[in-house]
């Protein structure tokens, strides 16, 4: 997996990051919660570990924002406090899971496995992106009410940006998460059902965002 760590006290960060590394996964650190907040809605990560009292913006804050986007990402909250009303208020923020420091490894390592696999794509339910509806398991989509006629694959892609609006997708791990491991990295199918995608949206085209050399995101409009 791709793990952000936004976590203020370096040596926290290194131990955290280094025995995720010795697991294989692969982590990025954000040292405060403005890092943190970019990082997070501009890379692509399968699961965030984030800490509660940060500089910048904090971590309960941060979490909020994240939701707020429309990033269903999970996060599992850091803390040095461990009343009961600092694991409500993280939660209510929306995060998944909340560890008291100081931890043990193990415990946050299979915190992270379990979140994980509650996490990617849910196939119950339904999923909301401003005008857009994606009925997961009726695998029905409709803009503003009316309903919207896509292949398989078509359906396969928007589901997995509408899985996780605000978060942009690379190439690669739209092919791989839409065609399988074995489709050709090499091949632009990606950008051509991208375009099919937005002309059979029409007036919702533009929910679907390009940015150049990082991939495509699903967003709501903004208010
Ligand atoms: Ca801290």
């Amino acid at each position: 997996m791709q793990i952000l760590i936004v976590e203020d006290e370096e040596r926290v960060a290194r131990f955290i990051a280094r025995g995720l590394e010795a697991e294989g996964h692969r982590c990025q650190v954000a040292p405060d919660g403005a890092q943190g907040l970019r990082e997070a809605r501009h890379g692509d990560y399968d699961l965030i570990v984030l800490d509660r009292m940060l500089p910048a913006i904090d971590g309960v804050a941060l979490c909020r924002q994240l939701r707020a986007d429309g990033l269903r990402t999970p996060v599992l909250m850091l803390t040095a406090l461990d009343a009961v009303e600092d694991r409500v208020s993280g939660l209510r923020a929306g995060a998944d899971d909340y560890l008291a420091k100081p931890f043990d490894f193990d415990e946050l390592l299979a915190r992270i496995e379990a979140l994980s696999r509650r996490g990617g794509l849910d196939s119950s339910e339904t999923l909301e992106v401003g005008p857009l509806c994606v009925d997961v398991p009726g695998r029905r989509v409709t803009l503003a009410g009316s309903e919207v006629e896509l292949t398989a694959l078509e359906f396969d892609l928007l589901r997995l940006l509408a899985s996780s609006a605000g978060r942009y997708w690379s190439r690669e791990r739209i092919l791989n998460r839409v065609w399988g491991s074995a489709a050709d990295p090499e091949t632009n199918v990606v950008d051509v059902y991208v375009s099919r995608l937005r002309r059979k949206l029409g007036e919702g085209a533009g929910l679907i965002q390009t940015r150049r050399g990082v991939g495509y995101c699903l967003q709501a409009p903004a208010d």
